[in-house]
């Protein structure tokens, strides 16, 4: 059965020239920059309604239309998608934003959001004939390929850094993918698949070096323009590494507005960094359209130690068009928000999403946030997956002995 998507070709987001989405494509063949799927809309805004979607079940899948994947047949799936949004009424109103929000991708298979990209990733690669794929990651992302590819009977080649989580570690190999540590950062990691690649003849599933993950992930977009009935918040807050999530918001909800089913409001769209990694955050800071590589980076948030985005143009991008803002957090006040919301409202989100809380905080005391918006979380992962950041040390009690007071 054909999904009826409305894809129509690959365009380079830099040079603009047009690739075939028919075919494997990685990087523009052109300028070596990423490429982006492109859709009839307005084909698209004639046949669909959005009143289509609500009989459809709950998952990205109901977008079909707006993905790449062609025929039902390649889609590979644990009905990942439309994840909830809930309110932190507590945490709000101490950090001065009664309305606060999060959208909580933890609840997502693999615990990440990264199941989004490769949900769509995989599927059109099966699609388009992959046999073998390789990618480096910093844990999350290669979890979910490596369990999605298995699904899909691909084989995966995963390089992760040598300090990654054990869990990433440990979901990434039991999918029986080829699993590699690096003693180095994801950068290391990925010349290693770079060099790999062509002469492997694999697929290479980098961020954005394949067009595919991307469409994935912009699936966030359409589902917070649908849980809000179609009337964006106003700020949304996104933990950015390689930026995928906040490009593919962004890309989004411009699709949205193509197809008339948003009005002319954005989001205005806040990337979030560690202090120990903030090249986005350094290149808005100074008014530049491209990052510089970050040396020697490092936070607990693992998920956003990237020191150099091959799509780091591309966010800035968004953030610029959108009047939003970069904004860099220490581990001491991630780790201190992520309790708050525990303790506060019952989130236990992880470290990259909890940054998010902070930003808002420090973006209330500047003056950037009024107060008055409705501002969004983009709670990327669950805190289960990060079992070491909480330390606690409880009393132990002994068989017979009475509870202490206290
Ligand atoms: C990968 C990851 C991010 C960063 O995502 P990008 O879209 O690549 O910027 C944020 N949070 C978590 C938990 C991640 O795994
Ligand atoms: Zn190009």
């Amino acid at each position: 059965m054909t999904t009826n998507s409305f894809m129509t070709h690959l365009e380079c987001s830099k040079c603009g020239v047009i690739h075939d989405a028919d075919h494997l494509q990685q990087l523009c063949k052109e300028c070596a920059a990423p490429l982006l799927v492109r859709y009839d809309l307005q084909a698209a805004a004639s046949n669909l309604k959005k009143e289509d979607l609500l009989r459809r079940p709950a998952n990205l899948w109901r977008y079909k239309e707006l993905l790449p994947v062609r025929d039902e047949q390649n889609i590979v799936s644990f009905g990942e998608g439309m994840t909830p949004i809930f309110t932190a009424p507590r945490a709000g109103e101490k950090a001065g934003v009664p309305h606060l929000y999060i959208k909580d991708e933890g609840i997502l298979p693999t615990g990440t959001f990264k199941a989004r990209g490769a949900a769509v990733g995989v599927s059109k690669a099966k699609e388009l004939g992959v046999q073998a794929l390789a990618m480096p990651t910093n844990g999350n992302a290669g979890g979910a390929w490596a369990l999605y590819s298995a699904r899909a009977g691909i084989e995966a080649y995963i390089v992760m850094p040598q300090d990654a989580p054990t869990i990433t570690r440990n979901e990434t190999a039991i999918s029986g993918a080829h699993l590699y540590l690096v003693n180095g950062v994801i950068s290391d990691a990925g010349k290693i698949v770079g060099k790999a690649v062509p002469e492997r003849g694999w697929f290479d599933a980098s961020t954005l070096k394949e067009p595919y993950r991307i469409e994935g992930k912009k699936t966030m977009g359409y589902e917070i323009a649908e849980q809000f009935d179609w009337e964006v918040p106003d700020v949304i807050l996104y933990p950015t590494g390689g930026g995928v999530g906040l490009i593919a918001i962004y890309k989004a909800l411009k699709e949205l507005q193509a197809m008339g089913w948003i009005g002319e409001k954005m989001p205005r769209l806040v990337s979030v960094q560690a202090s120990g990694c903030a090249p986005i955050v350094k290149a808005w800071q100074e008014g530049k359209q491209e990052s510089e590589f970050w040396k020697d980076s490092a936070t607990v948030a693992f998920g956003v130690n990237v020191p150099k985005a091959l799509g780091d143009f591309l966010v800035l991008e968004a953030v610029y068009n959108t009047d939003g803002c970069a904004i860099a957090i220490d581990d001491a006040d991630t780790l201190r928000a992520q309790q708050i919301l525990a303790e506060l409202d019952g989130a236990f989100i992880c470290p990259e999403g909890a940054a998010l809380y902070a930003a808002v905080e420090q973006l209330k005391a500047q003056g950037w946030l009024s107060g008055e918006e409705k501002v969004l979380l983009l709670n990327t992962g669950a805190g289960l997956k990060y079992p070491n950041t909480v330390q606690v040390n409880p009393p132990l009690l002994q068989p017979g002995d009475e509870l202490p007071h206290n």
